[in-house]
């Protein structure tokens, strides 16, 4: 028996490639392969064949149930469940699972949000398996179930869900990407595959004292809080070591993703206290975006079983440093070069250099986009509110790739790459090496780190699937429309034309290229002088899905149709007034109920103290208990003053039809009204005796767990 955890359980739980090896017929597994490799139709003979196979694996496993596991556009993952008991089942369990029944379901559609794609009463929604994506175990209380990851779409062929779109931008990317690689010369490559490292980061509290919050309960973040008198100021959270009970949470976490074939690799602490960030190893986008979303789900299925609840919002906490995702993402094919990789002479490697001026053109041109693609409630609390990334889209490159766009801008071409240096410590024990030849840059939204950009606004909840879909998508566009002027050209010819073309586009697109700290105040005004949008809101960036430019662009690459696009403009504006709704009235409950009743039992307690002290007649000092009541009862009535307000605004939105206006009602008047009701609120809690408080504060949820 394997002693080592690791080895015992890696990918256990996995229908992958090995199990196909050995539980396939040879020929069977042949003609899956072809598919998954070259694209193409699955027989339905071979999905028998398959799913008989994966039926009997899932059945050893203790399996009794299947479902078809996809991602609707609410952002999370849905599921229904079938057993695996067929209609002759009368007097002993006859366990059936069809190739049709793999490859294709028909959970109704009616209640996931389409945007308009699908009338109620047209409620067929398919969901079709995902053959690059290996089905997996999940075992919980309701028993061990085998998941098969699928697309989802409407009757009439529109994705109604995060994958599809996902998908075909995987196939946009790899047509030109391959094209792109066959005029430079590779002609042995067949296949262009984006890959995906997204850093996911989460806080960890006490479930006990989670649940006594409704605010944390109902809306995923604290919508009340004083801060306490320590916060991250001291940066002994980051890196620091790990505390028992969170190792012992992260050990088992990591286990049960190890079973899914999940390569979970870095943990640490991250900056916040009880904040925290896991990293897997890359892989193809799409798995990777499946790995996220059970990724996520582990963390919060895994903290309860530890007393802990993991809250994934990307501000859970005013004031204290929010969560984010790090989508990393590089293109490499199927001969195993990393086309992002610059190499020991950057200057001299023009395909890098080609593809780099295609990236750096494509986010300029699509910034919006990929603001956008970034953009949820939660992310509108942590883009631009110096800590994460600035809401303005700039690219990071680093010393050694400025030097040589500017050499290219200014002379048409670079002759030299500046190299790293030895590193000096000055100690001889310690090893000497050669540093990188660029420092890290932690405020850029988007940044080349070594062999790969870094998207750093992804939202800490959110599918990485939009940022994936769109930067694919943007970058297969790009080099679609610069591959063009090299056809058909070669030797001297061609050299020449790819460094015109590098350098017009590296010229034209130098406004993006930002070295230094975004966090800055005087980024934001070179920003605007620059001309690079600061859009700030998710509601600001939503009009962008039906800009005339993104339509023609997806059009142009096959990802979204117009339909597709208004479909989710309509759900984003949806999406962020239910929230705010739900946020608002959250607020209103826990002021009218908690907050309010608990400062007048304080007052009361005041008055009474200053009464019948005044009453024993022996003139003492009693200026306290006066000056406390007073600065009370004036927060406690700026409180119903501003309560009422709140209530007034909700309700007046109530009822009105969904969209633009609406979303950027609740955008203007609820979220100030929102602001305006928790600062009182807040000032109450620095003074009213603790144990009148009625809700854990910040210091008992971020200190002690
Ligand atoms: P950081 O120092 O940025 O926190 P980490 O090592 O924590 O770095 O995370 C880097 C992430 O980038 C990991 O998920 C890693 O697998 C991923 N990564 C590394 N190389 C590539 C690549 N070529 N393409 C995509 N992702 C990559
Ligand atoms: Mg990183």
């Amino acid at each position: 028996m394997e002693q080592n955890i690791l080895k015992q359980v890696f990918a256990t739980d996995v229908f992958n490639d090995a199990v196909m090896q050995e539980r396939l017929p040879k020929n069977v597994y042949a003609s899956f392969m072809k598919i998954v490799e070259n694209g193409g139709e699955l027989d339905i003979t071979i999905a028998n064949v398959i799913a008989h196979a994966m039926k009997e694996w899932a059945v050893e496993r203790g399996a009794t149930h299947y479902s078809h596991w996809f991602q609707p556009m609410t952002g999370i993952t849905a599921e229904k469940h079938d057993s695996f008991l067929n209609a002759s089942s009368k007097s002993r369990a006859i366990l059936e699972f069809s190739g049709k029944e793999l490859i294709k379901g028909e959970p109704d559609a009616s209640s996931f949000p389409s945007g308009g794609l699908r009338a109620t009463f047209e409620a067929r929604g398919y969901t079709a398996w995902d053959i690059t994506s290996p089905a997996f175990l999940r075992e919980d209380a309701a028993g061990v179930t085998l998941c098969i990851p699928t697309a989802f779409c409407s009757y009439t062929g529109e994705a109604l869900d995060k994958k599809t779109p996902l998908l075909r931008s995987m196939e946009a990317i790899n047509k030109h990407a391959v094209n792109t690689m066959h005029l430079f010369g590779y002609d042995d490559v067949k296949k262009v595959e984006c890959s995906v490292g997204p850093e996911q980061e989460y806080f960890l509290i006490d479930r006990e004292k989670y649940l006594k919050r409704d605010d944390l309960i109902y809306s995923g973040r604290t919508l009340f809080g004083a801060m306490p008198p320590k916060g991250q100021e001291l940066g002994d959270h980051y890196f620091g070591a790990i505390r028992e009970n969170i190792a012992s949470y992260m050990k088992e976490l990591n286990i049960e993703l190890w079973k899914l074939g999940i390569l979970a690799k870095t943990q640490h602490n991250e900056v916040a206290p009880a904040q925290h960030e896991l990293a897997p190893i890359y892989c193809t986008a799409n798995i990777a975006t499946d790995h996220n979303q059970l990724i996520m789900e582990t963390m919060k299925k895994v903290a309860r079983r530890h007393g802990l609840e993991c809250l994934l919002h990307e501000k859970p906490f005013a004031g204290v440093n929010g969560s984010g995702k790090h989508d990393n993402w590089s293109l490499i094919t199927d001969t195993g070069i990393n086309i992002l990789d610059p190499g020991k002479e950057p200057h001299k490697n023009l395909l890098f250099l080609y593809v780099l001026s295609a990236i750096i053109k494509a986010v300029n041109e699509y910034a919006p986009l990929l603001r956008l693609s970034a953009s949820n409630v939660g992310n509108d609390h942590r883009l631009g509110a110096d800590e994460a990334p600035p809401a303005i889209i700039s690219i990071f490159l680093g010393e050694q790739l400025e030097d040589i766009v500017e050499q290219i801008i200014n002379t048409g071409e670079a002759t030299s790459s500046i190299r790293g240096e030895r590193m000096n410590t000055g100690v001889t024990t310690l090893p000497n090496f050669r540093k990188d030849a660029t420092d890290r840059n932690r405020t850029s939204p988007f940044a080349f780190t070594g062999n790969k950009f870094e998207f750093r606004m992804v939202a800490s909840s959110m599918s990485i699937s939009d940022a994936n879909t769109v930067l694919n998508s943007i970058v297969a566009d790009t080099l679609e429309k610069m591959n063009s002027s090299l056809e058909g050209l070669t030797g001297d010819d061609f050299t020449k034309a790819v460094k015109e073309i590098i350098h017009k586009t590296l010229t034209e697109n130098k406004n993006i290229i930002f070295n230094g700290n975004g966090y800055s105040e005087e980024w934001v005004e070179e920003a605007e002088k620059l001309g690079l949008p600061n859009i700030k809101t998710m509601v600001d960036a939503t009009a962008y899905y039906t800009a005339p430019s993104t339509i023609e662009m997806f059009a142009r690459q096959n990802v979204y149709s117009e339909e597709e696009l208004q479909s989710r403009e309509e759900i984003n504006y949806e999406i962020y007034s239910k929230m705010i709704h739900i946020e608002a009235l959250t607020m209103i409950e826990m002021a009218s109920k908690l907050y309010i009743p608990a400062s007048i039992r304080y007052c009361a307690r005041l008055a009474d103290s200053y009464n019948s002290i005044k009453k024993t007649g022996i003139g003492a000092n009693i200026s306290v208990q006066e000056e406390l009541l007073v600065t009370a009862c004036d927060l406690l009535s700026e409180a119903k003053d501003a309560l009422k307000v709140l209530e007034e605004k909700t309700k007046k939105a109530e009822g009105r039809e969904d969209g633009a206006e609406l979303a950027n009602y609740y955008k203007d008047e609820i979220r100030t009204a929102m602001d305006d009701l928790r600062s009182p609120i807040d000032k109450l809690e620095m003074i009213v005796d603790k144990r009148f408080w009625p809700v854990p504060t910040y210091g008992d949820l971020l200190f002690e767990v």
